[in-house]
């Protein structure tokens, strides 16, 4: 009865129908009915990514449908013709690998390493790539597959990567850091939230106002800020709380550390800002992000230094 309702006149009520299917097919596993709807759109961007990509993200998400086939079918998507849709994907992916397993079928998989050879498709396919091969056998499969294809700096770095883990010396970005954004701001911490900050904060209470943390399993460095104040009365008289966590770069660092732990951290300075420099080529995006910031900083200091220099000598 639904399907028939698919061909109703009004735009919208077709669409909530459309989107009702998908999302009841993709729930009850049924791949040849999703399949069969999604090639009736298969031209349509804007209904792929409203409907199809939004419902198997929803139900990946907060289902917690990780069937492979799901993976497989949002895994392809990364090589689609619109740019929005692949960004997408990408995003959807990056997020569900915190808890489930990204593992797409072998035949997607050979997709997508093909596709490698399409320049603007190939930084999202990489980093889901990357998330894919942190499982061993799926690191050999790549491995061979990555064999076939043009190398250069990032697949060459992927090689690497599959090679380490499968001889087991590939150590995973950081736990705790992987989902912390370099910036949040909460307005109240929710419970997933909470846990994060006191795997850096273990000591944390109502009354802290500022404090700086070492994440405990890999260095980087938080600074965690609390404050609050009270509306006007003409607005409602409410207490507003705010809370921020901000991951430091290197720079700022410098300003922030005192004592012993300034000293030591000056005497491993440039070996932190050398590392750095390589990972602008990390496959893992936030890296990637926090090592350009770190860089950019840098430079602004030097050239900060250097104008003040020439100021004086004025
Ligand atoms: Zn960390």
């Amino acid at each position: 009865m639904l399907e028939k309702a698919l061909s109703e006149k009004n735009e919208s009520v077709q669409r909530d129908v459309l989107y009702s299917l998908v999302f009841f097919y993709v729930n009850s596993r049924n791949w040849e009915k999703t399949d069969w709807l999604f090639e009736k759109f298969a031209e349509n961007d804007e209904i792929k990514s409203t409907i199809f990509i939004h419902a198997f993200a929803v139900s990946l998400i907060s289902k917690h449908n990780d069937d492979k086939e799901l993976i497989s079918r949002l895994v392809s998507a990364l090589t689609d013709k619109s740019k929005e849709i692949r960004d997408s994907v990408a995003e959807i992916l990056g997020k569900a690998k915190a808890e489930l397993n990204i593992t797409a079928s072998k035949e997607a998989i050979k997709n997508i390493v093909c596709a490698l050879e399409e320049d603007e498709k190939r930084d999202n396919i990489l980093e889901y790539l990357y998330y894919f091969s942190e499982i061993k056998e799926n690191a050999e499969l790549l491995l061979t597959l990555l064999k076939k294809v043009k190398s250069d700096q990032k697949i060459s770095l992927l090689i690497k990567t599959c090679e380490e883990v499968l001889n087991g010396k590939h150590i995973r970005s950081c736990n705790i850091c992987k989902y912390l954004p370099r910036h949040k701001y909460y307005e109240s911490v929710d419970e997933k939230s909470k846990k994060l900050l006191l795997k850096l904060y273990p000591k944390i209470s109502e009354e802290t106002t500022y404090s700086l943390s070492k994440c405990p399993e890999c260095g980087n460095y938080y600074k965690y800020s609390y404050s609050y104040e009270y509306e006007s009365p003409f607005d409602g008289g409410r207490r507003v709380d705010t809370t921020t966590l901000e991951r430091l770069a290197p720079t700022e660092l410098l300003k922030e550390l005192k004592g012993m732990e300034l000293e030591q951290y000056k005497a491993d300075y440039e070996r932190i800002i050398e590392k750095q420099k390589s990972n602008l080529f990390s496959l893992e995006r936030y890296i990637r992000e926090d090592a350009a910031r770190a860089l950019e900083l840098l430079n602004l200091t030097i050239d900060q230094n250097d104008f003040d220099r020439k100021l004086s000598s004025l």
